[in-house]
Parts: C-alpha cells; structure tokens; sequence
C-alpha cells in the first residue's frame, strides 16, 4: 500500500463502518466497447456487483457509514425518500434488514411512468419483500429535502420510536462523502495490482455524494492528476453540481484535506428529464448489453454510458486515455420500464 494510499485509509478509519459489501468491487476491462468506440481503453468498477445484500449499487457503499452512525447514535428506525422505483430506498431497506432495524420508506411520484406495474415490480417490491414501511406520496422530484420526509420522522418519534433520518440518495449528511473517499483508496490499490492508471473516471450523478466523495477522495490521494466526469441524470445540473460542490467540501474537511479541483459535472446527457430515457439513452443500454452483457437502467446508468460513448468516440476524452466507468448499480429499476423494450 502506497503511504497516501495510507492516510486516506487512516482518515477513514478515524469513523465506524458497518460492513455491507463483499470487499473491493470488482475491476475488468470493456474490451469490446472499448474496440467498438476505437478510441480509449475502458475499463469499469462494479458497484452493481458490490455485496449480497438486494442486489448492492452505490448507496450501499454510502451506508456503511451512515448505518454505523445510527447504531452509535442508539436509532432503531432507519427512515429514507426517494421515488417510486428508487435504488437508493431499497438498499436502506437492504440495510436496515441486515443490521435488524425498522425502516420506513417515503416513495415519491418523481417520475410520470406508465407501466402498469411501476409501483408494483423492481426496486419497490423488493422493499416490500425486505419488510419496510412503504409509504408512496404525491410530490415531484428534487434532490431537497421534503415535509413528507419530516412527517415521516415525526411519527416515528411519536410512536416511541428513534429514527435516523437518511437524505435522499444517502447524499445530504455529514457521512455522504465517506464511501466514495474509500472508493478512490479502493481504486489506487486495484491500479497498483494491476498495472493501469485510470486518468479519467465517468460517473453518473444525481443527488451528488458519489462524485463528490470520489473528488475528495483522490485529493486525498495526493497521486498524479486524473479527470473525474460526472454526467448528470438529475436534469437539475445547477442543484446537483452545488450539492456535489458542498459534500465534496464537506468530505475533505473531515479527511483533513484541502485544494480540491474543479467539479466536472457534462448536462449533455440526461434527456431532459429525471427517470426518462431518450434514444441515444436507449442506444448507450443497448451497445453495452450487446457488446458487454453489462445491463444499465434508463434512470441513470444509461445516460452515464451515453456520455461514456459519446465522449471516447468523439475524441473529448483522448485516444491515449484509460477511463473507468463507475457502475453505479440500479438493474432492478429496469422491470418497471418494460415499455421502453417492447
Ligand atoms: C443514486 C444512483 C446514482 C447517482 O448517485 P448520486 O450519489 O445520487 O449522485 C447513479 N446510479 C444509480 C444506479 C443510482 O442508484
């Protein structure tokens, strides 16, 4: 292990984490994308593939920290938000499952969908199946915080109950950052093993603590310079970029880190709305399904291929770089969407 590969280990270990995942997550090359694009190597982190607990994603890697917080703390209720076919509600409830606490899941109607199904299948049934309170509500889509969400909390309380209260995409919270910093550590000890240098990460963001934690993360490396490209899905860039600004900031605080670069954050890609995919969405699915066997959703991981391909093949990201592409999980939302592939 590398020294500063070292110190950011020591600054994470200066805070609990309750493990949920298996252990690094895997690293392999897209060869075939990579030969298909004719331009940079990629590569791709799984977080799709990062535990046994329903199917992982990024938010398990988030709540390691969060989940140890609220086991100190003396909380027996986890309480979350998202929308209907939310990933990040699902691995709450995955979590609390594992840890034996209460979980109480407020859904959200961010995304005007048709399937007859869309608050029946994916994410929402598997957190029904994992015994959360599943409470659907009418109200739009932002990354902010919510009264529902406080009302939620309320009656935990009242009913004698300790809540902890986990922001929307684990994102808003002192702790957001943390997985992600353990991810670049994570990243640099996987590149020594294998002998490859990734200059350029792509990743996809919304409510912003993935990137942001990855972005404080590598600062605290202190290794050569790499680019670190979020492509928003949000469709709110401003919102999300200054939230990616504020826990990036926030996360290098607590690992006693400063001078952090500029946030990359494309809006080229999101298709104009949250949870709805365009056509060049649905191509980016398709070309890493058929060449790769790799399975993005339309909510978020497509678009982030969108830009992926988008960016290799137009020469934005040069023809000598090695990019890894940050799978961010998100496949069990793909039920809900059976419309897009009839
Ligand atoms: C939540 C999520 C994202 C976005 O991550 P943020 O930390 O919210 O920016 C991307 N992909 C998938 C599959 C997600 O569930």
């Amino acid at each position: 292990m590398s020294s500063s590969v070292g110190q950011l280990r020591e600054g994470l270990a200066g805070l609990s984490r309750y493990p949920l995942l298996f252990g690094p997550s895997p690293v392999h090359e897209l060869e075939r994308l990579g030969a298909h694009l004719g331009g940079a190597r990629i590569w791709a982190k799984r977080e799709d593939c990062n535990s046994g607990l329903a199917y992982g994603g990024n938010k398990t890697r988030k709540l390691e920290y969060l989940l140890a917080d609220a086991l100190t703390e003396g909380c027996d209720t986890l309480v979350s938000i998202g929308g209907v076919q939310s990933n990040h509600t699902r691995q709450v409830a995955a979590a609390a499952a594992r840890a034996g606490l209460h979980c109480v899941l407020v859904q959200e109607s961010w995304v005007e969908w048709p399937d007859s199904v869309y608050d029946r299948v994916g994410n929402i049934l598997l957190s029904r199946l994992m015994g959360a309170d599943v409470r659907l509500v009418q109200a739009e889509f932002t990354i902010g915080l919510r009264p529902s969400w406080e009302n939620a909390l309320a009656e935990v309380r009242e009913g004698g109950g300790k809540p902890y209260a986990i922001p929307a995409g684990a994102s808003d919270h002192r702790l957001g950052g943390m997985g992600f910093a353990g991810w670049a550590a994570e990243v640099a000890e996987q590149e020594r093993q294998l002998g490859v240098f990734f200059d350029t990460v792509v990743v996809c963001s919304v409510t912003g603590s993935t990137q942001a934690g990855m972005i404080a993360g590598f600062a605290a490396l202190d290794g050569p310079p790499r680019r670190v490209i979020g492509i928003d899905a949000s469709a709110a860039p401003a919102a999300t970029e200054t939230q990616i600004v504020r826990i990036a900031e926030g996360t290098a605080e607590l690992l006693g880190v400063t001078g952090l670069p500029p946030v990359e954050l494309d809006d080229r890609y999101h298709a104009g709305t949250y949870g709805i995919a365009d056509e060049r969405t649905l191509a980016a699915m398709r070309v890493a399904a058929r060449l790769e066997g790799m399975i993005t959703d339309p909510v978020y991981e497509g678009k982030s291929m969108a830009g992926l391909i988008d960016l290799v093949s137009s020469g934005e990201i040069p023809q000598d770089s090695t990019v890894l592409y940050a799978h961010l999980g998100g496949q069990p939302a793909l039920n809900a969407y059976s419309a897009l592939f009839p």
